[in-house]
């Protein structure tokens, strides 16, 4: 029986388990390659306080901190979280008991399926404007998408000084006043078009991009592809449970990271947080970690 089980061994997992093991609570980690953690696939990270390296150097880090404070980590996937009368069963391979949860399993950036996209990753092809966007300022960059973060995105990265276009598969789908935002910057628009792949010797030098108005394919010189269509959370496992999530599968948490099942915590990128950073995920991770320990003394 472990004290507070922690489904996910990535930065929100890990500041979660440092935290309670240090509280002296119980706790075991579970981390999988199905999704791995995303900060594996940053090749630099900056903007984390005190930090220049690889995603793989800070997650090595924190792995090696939070068993130094005590916490078991465990490699497999946990498939469904239950309740059994006061406490929690999850089942992976095997079955194990823990009196809390914490939900920490992030997500996958959504891939937009055009040729060389997984090939440049890291080389001109990212799925996160507010962490790579300071490295192309002053540069041409292409945003794809249609809704609200791809408005966003190219909102942001032009503000921060780069030269941006959006390529948009469909018209615009956000409100008025983002698109009264966009426009005032200027930022060129095209609209019913395909991002059909990118093409460069060995990073992104150029998009190639199919009009379906004219039926023309261009191509667009840039450094970079913002591609932003999307984030799809790993937060199937606790829908059996009653976890409540939003219309697009974040895990509903308050201010102290509680989802709507007393006992049960989220933290990082599964929740419908306003901001997806390791920084967050961290600070998210320590709160979830401190309420499960407030769980359990109310409950002694
Ligand atoms: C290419 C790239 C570059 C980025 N660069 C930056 C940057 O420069 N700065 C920055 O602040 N942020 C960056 N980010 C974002 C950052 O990586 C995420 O915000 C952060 O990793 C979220 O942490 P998390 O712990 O919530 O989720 P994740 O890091 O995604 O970790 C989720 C964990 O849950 C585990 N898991 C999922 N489902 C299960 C299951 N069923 N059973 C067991 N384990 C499970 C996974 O194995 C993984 O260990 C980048 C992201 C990407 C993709």
């Amino acid at each position: 029986m472990f004290d507070v089980a922690i489904v996910g061994g990535g930065p929100a997992g890990l500041t979660a388990a440092i935290y309670s093991a240090r509280y002296g609570l119980k706790t075991i980690v579970f981390e999988t390659f199905e999704p791995v953690s995303q900060i594996s696939m940053a090749s630099k990270i900056e903007n984390y306080p005190g930090f220049e390296g690889s995603g793989i150097e800070l997650l090595e880090r924190m792995k090696e901190q939070a068993l130094k404070a005590g916490a078991e980590i465990k490699m497999e996937k946990i498939e469904k979280v239950l309740k059994k009368g006061d406490y929690f069963l999850l089942i992976g391979e095997n079955e194990y008991e823990a009196k809390t949860v914490i939900i920490a399993t992030g997500g996958k950036h959504r891939s937009a399926g055009f040729e060389n996209e997984d090939l440049f990753l890291g080389k001109g092809i990212s799925y996160c404007a507010t962490c790579d966007g300071a490295l192309y300022r002053g540069r041409n960059v292409v945003v794809y998408g249609s809704g609200k973060e791809a408005v966003s995105d190219a909102i942001y990265l032009h503000d921060i000084g780069c030269n941006v276009k959006l390529i948009s598969r469909s018209p615009l789908r956000v409100e008025k006043a983002m698109i009264d935002e966009i426009s005032k910057r200027r930022v060129e628009i095209i609209m019913n078009a395909n991002l059909r792949r990118v093409e460069g010797k060995n990073k992104v030098e150029r998009a190639i991009v199919f009009l379906r108005d004219k039926k023309e394919e261009i191509a667009i010189d840039c450094d970079a592809v913002f591609v932003a269509i999307g984030m799809r959370p790993a937060t199937d496992l606790v829908a059996e449970l009653g976890v409540e999530r939003d219309s697009m599968g974040y895990i509903k948490v308050d201010r102290e990271q509680r989802t709507n099942v007393p006992g049960v915590f989220a933290a990082g990128d599964c929740c419908n947080n306003p901001l997806k950073q390791v920084v967050t995920a961290c600070g998210d991770g320590a709160i979830a970690a401190f309420s499960a320990y407030n769980f359990l003394k109310e409950r002694e």
